[in-house]
This record gives C-alpha cells, structure tokens and sequence, in this order.
C-alpha cells in the first residue's frame, strides 16, 4: 500500500526532467550516501541531476558517483530535494538563488518541515533507511552503486551498528542493501577506522587536553590546533566518538574552533538522555544520542555556557 505522500513524490519526480540534490554544510556519511544514493536513482531513471554538497564531495571518494558532486548548482530546477537536513540554514548558501524545497527527506526529530513536501521520519536510524524504504514506491530502483550509498548513511549515522535505535528490521534492510551488492566492509571501514596520519595527530591534540567532570567528558580543538599539525578542515575529525569511549562519562562534547568568532559543538550521549533539545537550544539540532550547533562566541565563553546548561541535563536526568 503506498502512502499518498509517495504518490505526489511520485508524480512530481515523473513530471519533473531537472534535478538538485542537495544536504547540509559539513556533511557526514548519511548526508553524502543520501546524496549520492537518491542523486544516482534519479539519473538511472533518465533524469538531469546536481547533486550539490557546499563543501564539495571529496570527502565521499570511496562511494560511487562522488566525482559529481557539486559545491554549488547553477541553471534552472524543476524539483529541489534536500536531504538528512532538519532545517533550511543548514543548507548553506547553496539554494540561495532558489526557492523553498520541493521535498525533504529527514529523520532529525528538530526537523521544521520546511520543504512543500515533507517525508520525515524521526524514528529511522538515518535518511539512507528512509530512502531505502520509500525509492521503489517513488519509482525509482535501487542497483549495486545506490546501496553501496545508501548502506554508507546507515553505518555512519549508528556509528557501525552500534547505536541503541539499531534493532533486527534495520539490520534485514542492511542485509537487503547487501544482497544488492552493497560493499559493507569496504564502506564500514572507510567511514569508521581509517583515518590520515594528520587527523590522528589532530585527535591527540584535543587528547592531550581532554577533561572530566561529574558524568562529562569534554576537550577543545584550536585553531592552532588546526595551523600547527596542518588539519585541512573546520571538523573534529570525529574525535568525538572517541571521547563517547570513555566509560565514566554519561555525555561527551567536543568544542571546535571555527574562524568566524563562533564554535562548533558536538554531545553525543547514550540511552538515558536526549542531547538534541540543548543543541536545538543553542541553535543547531539533531538527534537523541548526537547532536550540534554552531555557536556565536569565544572558545572559553562558548565552552562556559554550553558546559553550565549540560550540567542542568544531567542534574535534571539523575534521581
Ligand atoms: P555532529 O555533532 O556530528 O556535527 O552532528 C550530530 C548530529 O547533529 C547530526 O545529525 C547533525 O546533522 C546534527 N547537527 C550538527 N550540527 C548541527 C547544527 O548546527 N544544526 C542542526 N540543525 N543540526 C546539527
Ligand atoms: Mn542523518
């Protein structure tokens, strides 16, 4: 039984010719796997597709089709897709010169619905799954090259499988992904282990410093940091699910540097709390076990506030 949201994607991706697939700045494996994966359904079928990522697709060399990636669309569109995005600033500049979406597809649960169609699904591990789930219904299929994306959304945003929402159904669409020729190891082992020698040194930086207190654990990363060890980009490098390790700590933040006066912050934390309201508090999003936001201030002013209202989390959660 098809839904009848899928019944108008359905129609207006028929009805449509040109394509922008867009997600969000800083985009992680959910972000360029949905990308790609919805981006390649689109041209299997015949279509005329931009898949566009503000910080490029370099990132994304191990899955098919990245080469395409744009950093920004140019021309006309007639349907404009934006994807694993919970609200329209986070897609950057890149649709400036356009109008509001024709369709997201999210499973943020701060997501503000801000498309004309909206598939959000907040109970999905990541949009992957949702795409998987709904891309037949949409008319499109699913070859060995979108699963391979699609099964890269997934292993990135449960951190391989590791997250509490992963459960016996996602991992039969994992396993449906695989049978379709998506390549798990290959991808499981790009997104999650493999790291260059320069973003480790750039991990033992924010080691070096790391802090614990009652139930957190935290560190910073510089923008010397960044200029000292010769780290190309604004991210942490994933060092935050390093310090998710640390057995004591109940929630884990990171604080980056960012060149513009402002901080990047990232919690994750496990079952027991939701991190994505504090994030949506201080202006960014996500979900219960991670979440960011780009912050206005100076590394020990920012650091300051976002440590003081963590604390209220965990003292309002700890009976
Ligand atoms: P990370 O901390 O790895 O950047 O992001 C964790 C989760 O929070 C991801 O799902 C990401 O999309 C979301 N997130 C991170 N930063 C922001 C932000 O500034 N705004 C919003 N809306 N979501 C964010
Ligand atoms: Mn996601």
């Amino acid at each position: 039984m098809t839904k009848e949201i899928d019944q108008r994607v359905a129609a207006q991706i028929k009805a449509s010719e040109k394509f922008l697939v867009v997600s969000h700045v800083r985009p992680d494996a959910d972000a360029g796997g949905s990308v790609l994966g919805l981006g390649l359904a689109l041209k299997n079928a015949g279509k005329t597709v931009q898949m566009v990522l503000a910080d490029g697709g370099e990132k994304f060399h191990y899955l098919p089709g990245w080469e395409a990636i744009l950093e920004m669309p140019s021309g006309a569109a007639d349907m404009i897709i934006v994807v694993d995005c919970s609200d329209p600033d986070r897609v950057g500049s890149v649709l400036a010169d356009y109008g509001k979406p024709h369709l997201v597809v999210d499973h943020h649960k701060t997501n503000l619905a801000f498309g004309e169609l909206n598939v959000v699904e907040p109970e999905q591990v990541a949009t992957a799954a949702i795409l998987f789930d709904h891309l037949p219904s949409w008319g499109l299929s699913i070859d060995a090259d979108i699963a391979t994306c699609l099964l890269a959304g997934i292993v990135g945003d449960t951190i391989g499988f590791r997250t509490p929402n992963v459960d016996a159904e996602l991992m039969r669409k994992a396993a449906v992904l695989m049978d379709l020729g998506g390549d798990l190891s290959k991808i499981y082992n790009e997104e999650l282990v493999m790291r260059s020698f320069i973003a480790t040194r750039y991990w033992g930086a924010g080691l070096a410093r790391l802090e614990y207190e009652q139930s957190l654990v935290w560190t910073s990363l510089t923008l010397a940091d960044k200029d000292e060890i010769g780290y190309p980009s604004d991210d942490d490098a994933d060092l935050v699910n390093v310090l998710s390790a640390v057995r004591e700590a109940k929630i884990a933040l990171i604080f980056v540097e960012q060149p513009n006066n402002s901080v990047k912050v990232s919690w994750r934390t496990g079952p027991e709390f939701d991190v994505s309201g504090i994030a949506y508090q201080f202006g960014g999003g996500g979900h219960a076990a991670a979440a960011g936001a780009d912050i206005e201030g100076t590394l020990a002013d920012v650091k300051r506030r976002v440590l003081r209202e963590t604390r209220k989390l965990l003292a309002n959660n700890t009976h």
